[in-house]
């Protein structure tokens, strides 16, 4: 069992060094508290000056970082502050939760919404950008407010959830588009919901016919796990399919309360899968996210996403290098467990989504061969099946809704796809028109 104040027998491991705090401010707190979210919550730092209070910030850097949470708040739970190691200036606990001076300085480069997630919202809260599955913001409140957040723009609108009036109009949108089959409950946090509050979501959208699955993006496991309660898991297995996106960033996270958190989860039959944010200084290093992975493999959770660092405002010195993360995925496939491999994906600005980035492992295609390297450098010929005639297989449904996107130029279904306000297409359509005696 880990250590925590308020243990008589074994006091909280003090960490030591220059701005190693004296003591924790919860010396009082009895296991039983510690235990408890509502205790965790009541007592989140809040305040650069609770945080100087603990870790020796001078008055200088005191008064700049309340600058920074002037802008962008901070909040992070006793528990999460206890992973942390405060000789270490690079700790990858404090980079995620403890504000810097970058965050205001950096702001010149970066947008604060580049994903462009408000222009695919038909309704407020709820983006709208791929076929068949949605999101939906459904709070602005995090348990621990990570300094890297993609959706920081939102915490300036208040701690506050979505009311019963907004998530109506997100409810009768799902209702209404019968494509969308996948629903992504996302925040803000929404497992830092009253329990009801998260029963009344899950319920009013399990009461939808088309839609088949609910997901929830939560970092509750990694930033408050004592949240996972019975309660709570009897709720999400209640109205299942229920599957839990989480994001653990650096092994030291995964901590036998984190693990815990999963199994209850998995218990309650929701799968969990995580999503890394690549993060300059914090795991931008083969070694760490490999760590990570196993790591997450022992607890059962699929390393699902390995996401580029947005391009947000506040964000970029956060930031590496795609090379970096095609780097990491090089280092990975083959050396280690498939099952510990995410996808690295970057969500491109303009709202163009996910893509999907990774070494080349295709050499040359020719007509009978192809050319290809595996993960050691070897590389092979493999023979390619002659054309037989034979057809492929036909699904016994058709497909949903007509494609246009690069698939069809897959199938043969059109030859082209051209941008919209191509010039050379505009002058063919005037010389089209000005030709036809109908118009
Ligand atoms: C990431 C994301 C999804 C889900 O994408 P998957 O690849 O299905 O996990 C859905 N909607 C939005 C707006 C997203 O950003
Ligand atoms: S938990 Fe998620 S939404 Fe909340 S601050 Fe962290 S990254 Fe942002």
């Amino acid at each position: 069992m880990e250590t925590h104040p308020g243990d008589d027998a074994v006091p909280l491991k003090r960490p030591k060094g220059r701005a190693a705090p004296e003591s924790l401010p919860w010396p009082q707190a009895t296991r039983e508290q510690w235990n408890d979210y509502r205790w965790q919550l009541s007592n989140r730092i809040t305040s650069v000056d609770d945080l100087a209070g603990l870790c020796g910030i001078s008055a200088e850097e005191t008064r700049l970082l309340s600058r920074v949470t002037d802008l962008y708040r901070i909040g992070i739970t006793p528990y999460y502050l206890s992973l942390a190691r405060f000789d270490d200036p690079d700790d990858p606990i404090l980079r995620q939760a403890v504000p810097s001076a970058e965050e205001c300085f950096g702001a010149e480069s970066g947008e604060d919404d580049p994903l462009e997630e408000e222009k695919d919202m038909p309704v407020p809260g709820l983006t709208h950008r791929y076929p068949d599955r949605c999101l939906l913001v459904v709070t602005n409140f995090c348990s621990m407010y990570c300094r890297h957040c993609t959706r920081k723009r939102i915490w300036a609108m208040g701690e506050a959830a979505k009311t019963e009036f907004e998530l109506s109009k997100m409810f009768a949108y799902v209702k209404r588009h019968e494509e969308i089959r996948d629903v992504i409950i996302s925040g803000g946090d929404p497992l830092t919901l009253p329990t009801e509050r998260l029963e009344y979501i899950l319920k009013n959208l399990r009461k939808i016919p088309h839609v088949e699955i609910l997901r929830i993006g939560t970092r509750v496991p990694v930033v408050l796990p004592m949240r996972i309660d019975d309660e709570l898991c009897s709720v999400l297995s209640k109205y299942g399919p229920v599957w839990v996106n989480t994001q653990f960033n650096h092994p030291r996270e995964v901590t036998p309360e984190a693990r815990q958190a999963c199994d209850r989860l998995l218990r309650a039959g929701v799968p969990v899968n995580n999503q890394t944010v690549l993060l300059k200084g914090i795991n931008d290093h083969a070694e760490i996210i490999r760590k990570l992975n196993t790591e997450l493999l022992k607890a059962k959770v699929r390393p699902y996403y390995l996401f580029q660092c947005d391009m947000v405002r506040g964000l970029s010195h956060f930031r590496t290098r795609l090379s970096k993360g095609i780097g990491i995925m090089e280092a990975l496939r083959g050396h280690t467990s498939g099952l510990a491999i995410p996808s690295y994906v970057v969500d491109v600005p303009g709202g163009g989504g996910k893509i999907p980035l990774m070494p080349n492992y295709i050499l040359s295609i020719g007509e009978e061969r192809t050319v290809l390297r595996n993960y050691e450098g070897i590389i092979v010929s493999y023979e390619e099946s002659p054309d037989d005639g034979r057809p492929s297989a036909r699904p016994e449904t058709a497909p949903a809704a007509p494609r246009n996107d690069v698939y069809r130029l897959l199938t043969g279904e059109v030859r082209a796809l051209i941008p919209a306000g191509n010039e050379r297409m505009a002058r063919r359509k005037r010389r089209c028109e000005s030709a036809s005696p109908t118009t």
